[in-house]
């Protein structure tokens, strides 16, 4: 279980793993896309890391559930099923953001 995150300015991705606690993933600079440096904001960071390591003990549950419990077998992940399209329409996008609508 992990996070793949694409940066629309660059056009790269990258991956983030909840090793450790949730606080120490939070004090990273993986906020911060690896090949172009642009930001994340940080309060959206934190909001990220917490809901993969949620998710991370969702699974673990769903999984013990299924060993002690002879429950189904489900696992949880989180996919976008869209990409840089605004949700807002009055959003004041920043310049240099190339690829927004
Ligand atoms: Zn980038």
């Amino acid at each position: 279980m992990y996070l793949k995150i694409h940066c629309d300015y660059c056009g790269k991705s990258w991956e983030v793993y909840p090793r450790g606690d949730v606080l120490r993933l939070i004090k990273e600079k993986d906020y911060r896309c690896p090949h172009c440096d642009a930001k994340i904001d940080r309060d959206t960071w934190e909001e990220m890391i917490y809901i993969l390591h949620k998710t991370k003990r969702i699974n673990e549950k769903l999984a013990s559930d299924h060993v002690n419990k002879h429950n189904a077998l489900f696992a949880v992940s989180f996919i976008a099923d869209h990409l840089f399209t605004c949700p807002v329409s009055d959003l004041d996008i920043p310049d240099g953001c190339p690829n927004i609508d």
